[in-house]
């Protein structure tokens, strides 16, 4: 499939005793958080893929949708002004007056962490309740076929970039780590079947983790793939990465094996973008022992998810985990306040 190449890659992977001491297994951490400056993330290896098709499609504008400090957004709007296209952004949000007709008033728009970016990059918002943010797929569509009326030509990116065409994103990047493992860049890893026992990440619409499903057996990866739920439960996700995993085999004929996915919801929280004491007190001793900032909607709550499978008999010292550290840091910085007991 036309790729575009937008993220900073092979981006590294690093091993560090402190972090596995904390988290109780063997953890290699894919930087994914450096797959670009701002608009660096995990988001940006699925945009790859449908930005090429967008432009493919003679595309002037991106219409997306995702929370208000979405990184998928952000990374949207971003790659938007970098190739000269218009973003339109569709943010959920419970707060203030919403519309998915008119773009939001200013002064009802944050002005920090993703939505700063959003907005210094000139994107266009929409703020839209969560009643009607449950039909995002409607909308989008029925702003498309508006846009197309008045001559433009829009290109839609469902929440969160996750489809079969964006997951190739992940099975690029599972290619990409069995590049590293061959060149010797990962110790420990030559000569086994599976350089890894698990590949470990977060899971907040799917695509991530049906690109690794996919790209893990491929790659010889690890047999299995943890899938870390940070809202909605396993049940669900398990027909959305379904339903995703089936879409990128019609792009790919070798895209034949699934890794098995362990669909995890010990890190759910207290809800969606919201950690609880211990996950909290996890991320800052994590920040504080070894100098790894994690965010705490999406790789804080991943990394302690395979903390309590140690814990719990499901990894032990020696299991190597490949993390994927998939990003976030602007929603981090937007949520200064939560950790202010910690500081
Ligand atoms: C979007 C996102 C995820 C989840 O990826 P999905 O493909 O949407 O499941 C994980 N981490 C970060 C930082 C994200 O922005």
């Amino acid at each position: 499939m036309k790729r575009v190449r937008l993220a900073f890659t092979p981006t590294p992977i690093v091993h560090a005793a402190a972090l596995d001491a904390l988290v109780g297994a063997k953890v290699f951490v894919k930087r994914d958080d450096m797959t670009g400056g701002a608009e660096a993330g995990n988001k940006i290896r699925k945009l790859e893929y449908l930005v090429a098709e967008a432009q493919a499609q003679g595309a002037n504008v991106l219409l997306t949708c995702g929370a208000v400090q979405s990184n998928h957004a952000r990374a949207t709007a971003i790659v938007a002004a970098r190739l000269g296209l218009r973003a339109i952004l569709f943010l959920r949000t419970d707060l203030g007056p919403t519309s998915v007709e008119t773009p939001a008033p200013k002064a009802a728009l944050p002005t920090a962490g993703n939505a700063l970016l959003d907005r210094l990059v000139g994107a266009e918002i929409r703020l839209v309740s969560p009643a009607d943010y449950a039909t995002r797929d409607i909308f989008l569509g029925a702003a498309a076929e508006r846009l197309r009326g008045q001559g433009e030509r829009p290109y839609v990116i469902p929440e969160g970039g996750s489809n079969g065409l964006g997951a190739l994103g992940y099975v690029q990047c599972a290619r990409e780590v069995r590049a590293q493992v061959d060149l010797g860049l990962v110790d420990g890893a030559k000569g086994r079947p599976f350089a890894f026992d698990e590949v470990a990440v977060a899971c907040g619409s799917g695509g991530t983790v049906a690109g690794l499903a996919l790209g893990a057996p491929i790659a010889r990866l690890a047999p299995r793939v943890r899938s870390v739920s940070v809202c909605d439960d396993a049940g669900y996700f398990r027909g959305v990465v379904e339903r995703i995993v089936r879409q990128a085999r019609g792009y790919d004929a070798a895209l034949v094996e699934e890794a098995e996915v362990c669909f995890d919801d010990a890190a759910l929280g207290p809800r969606y973008g919201a950690m609880n004491q211990e996950q909290r007190a996890f991320l800052v001793k994590v920040a504080r022992e070894t100098g790894l900032l994690l965010d705490p909607v999406y790789s804080g709550k991943a990394l302690h998810a395979v903390h309590l499978a140690a814990r719990r008999g499901e990894l032990d010292a020696e299991s190597r985990v490949l993390f994927i550290h998939t990003g976030g840091l602007p929603g981090l910085l937007a949520e200064g306040d939560a950790f202010a007991g910690e500081l």
